[in-house]
């Protein structure tokens, strides 16, 4: 096989082989992006869904592959978990989202809020905490700016250590998200237990809002336990002016999705802010 071509060889290989070849070469590749500083930020606007108006921003990381083109996050962020990439990678996005936002936030006079993703293998790292520190010493960016996503399947294994490791998170000043809250099947209890304190209602619900029937009722189910929880929650994935609509007669205040902006470059972004940042 040595002696084929790389191309080649993958042919004569059964499926998992070949999966499994795949991802040491993506592996490699990603090693080789953290060297080169392959990686950039994309941000997606935060609005009050009632006036349009800006409050923050999501970072969205995109790998900028020399011989692949732009890569979306839904391609390695699954490898960089498994090899533990995602450490290395997730500090640069944290630091950078930082850095970003303390020079928005300076350059305007105006505070905005940074959304950042946090991954599983993140929060198992003893060192988080203090990278999460660092990020914002350095940067200057004030804590209560921060926002750190992290997904219902992170509550649901290793409870005590997750525990520990948000409220230590949540003692420097930050806020915390859950993510894409209502597809992970988990129980809600730990909603009380853990420090959470924004929930983002996932874009699967909100693609049924208007449609009548049973459509809206988890959405609305999730706004009031939100409102129950003294919670804010975020819609995910607003694409049509119904959707708006319906989000704001259930309650929810703030949204993303392309109805606003898609993701944008840090330059557009900044723009996009002067225009319809919030006063
Ligand atoms: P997510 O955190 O749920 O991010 C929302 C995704 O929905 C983004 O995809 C965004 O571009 C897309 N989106 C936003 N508005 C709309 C809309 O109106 N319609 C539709 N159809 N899609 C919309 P993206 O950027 O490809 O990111 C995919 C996932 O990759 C993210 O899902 C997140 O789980 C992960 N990810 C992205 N950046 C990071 C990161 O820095 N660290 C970690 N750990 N994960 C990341
Ligand atoms: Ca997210
Ligand atoms: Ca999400
Ligand atoms: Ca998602």
């Amino acid at each position: 096989a040595k002696t084929r071509g790389k191309g080649q060889h993958v042919l004569f290989e059964p499926e998992m082989h070949k999966a499994a070849l795949d991802r040491l070469v993506v592996e490699a590749d990603l090693r080789r992006a953290i060297e080169h500083d392959e990686f950039m930020l994309q941000y997606q606007p935060i609005v009050a869904l009632e006036t349009g108006d800006i409050i923050g921003a999501e970072a969205l990381v995109r790998w900028m592959c020399r011989d692949r083109g732009t890569v979306p996050p839904g391609l390695f962020i699954p490898i960089a978990e498994e090899t533990g990439l995602i450490v290395p990678i997730g500090r640069w996005v944290l630091r950078r989202a930082c850095r970003e936002a303390k020079r928005w936030t300076d350059e305007r006079g105006l505070p905005v809020r940074i959304t950042v993703n946090l991954s599983g293998r993140q929060l198992q790292e003893p060192g988080i905490v203090e990278d999460v520190r660092q990020a914002l010493a350095d940067s200057g960016l004030a804590a209560a700016q921060l926002v750190l996503e992290i997904t219902e399947s992170m509550l649901m294994h290793n409870t005590e250590l997750s525990m520990s490791r948000l409220n230590a998170l949540k003692a420097l000043g930050i806020s915390l998200a859950i993510d894409d809250f209502g597809t992970g099947y988990s129980s809600l209890s730990y909603l009380q237990r853990y420090p959470i304190d924004i929930l983002k209602i996932d874009k699967a619900f909100v693609d049924v809002i208007d449609k009548g029937g049973e459509g809206p009722v988890l959405a609305s189910a999730i706004v009031a336990l939100g409102e129950t929880l003294r919670m804010n929650t975020v819609a995910e994935g607003i694409e049509t002016e119904a959707q708006r609509g319906h989000l704001l007669t259930l309650g929810c205040e703030l949204g993303q999705g392309y109805l606003f902006a898609p993701p944008l470059d840090a330059e557009d972004f900044w723009h996009l802010l002067l225009a319809r940042g919030a006063r």
